[in-house]
């Protein structure tokens, strides 16, 4: 490493014998990333979890990476200032291509309130394996929600940066799937999504392809 804590030329990609393909044929699926991105409070966690749960039941092997969870270990350090957001979404995005590359369904949900970083998050990925769920909610029904209390604390000033208030929500441009939680229950929401799901990781399907 240089002064700026950046590699120099000379560390080099030890290549596994072992390939994502291979790794997908003994998990039985094909293994993608499912990006929630939303404001607070308008399903991430929820939605995720749930499906999590309908992908586990179905012997599909699926991790959740929730970014509140991820702040109290590998991301503790990090505010949320922009860019401390951005780093959030780096190691997350880093963090499930290696889940990725094992074999597995990701399921990651933060924020995630910037265009580009969610942009930068996907080039990480083969194309067809990052899958973008914008969970929308308006402001209003969120703060009404306020599952957390955070938006009270937010008005109040006691929380500064926080999405929706002091710091912008860019909405995504292209993303794969729209879930309107103000519209759609969780388990409308959960159907939805199990059935496109299902779709894209079917080896059959997309070894004939
Ligand atoms: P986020 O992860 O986006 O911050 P959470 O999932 O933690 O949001 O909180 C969303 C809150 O909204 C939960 O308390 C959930 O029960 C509630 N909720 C009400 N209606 C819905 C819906 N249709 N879809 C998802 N969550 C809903």
């Amino acid at each position: 490493m240089n002064n700026n804590g950046e590699l120099e030329g000379n560390v080099v990609w030890h290549q596994s014998s072992i390939k994502k393909e291979d790794r997908e044929i003994q998990h039985g699926h094909k293994s993608i990333m499912i990006w929630f991105t939303g404001l607070s409070g308008s399903g991430k966690s929820t939605i995720a979890s749930a499906l999590q749960h309908k992908l586990f039941e179905k012997n599909i092997s699926v991790y959740l990476l929730d970014g509140d969870n991820l702040r109290h270990g590998i991301n503790k350090n990090l505010s949320f200032s922009a860019e401390d957001r951005k780093e959030n979404i780096r190691r997350t995005a880093e963090i499930g291509k290696l889940f990725v590359d094992a074999g597995i369904v990701v399921l990651a949900a933060l924020i995630s309130p910037f265009e580009k970083e969610r942009l930068n998050a996907r080039a990480l990925y083969k194309q067809g394996d990052f899958i973008e769920v914008y969970i929308k909610c308006s402001l209003l029904e969120c703060e009404n929600r306020d599952p957390k209390g955070l938006y009270k604390k937010a008005r109040k000033g006691e929380i500064k940066q926080f999405t929706g208030i002091d710091q912008p929500y860019e909405e995504p441009k292209n993303p794969e799937i729209v879930i309107d939680t103000t519209k759609l229950t969780v388990d409308e929401s959960v159907e939805i999504l199990l059935s496109t799901i299902f779709d894209k990781i079917c080896l059959e399907q997309n070894t004939k392809e």
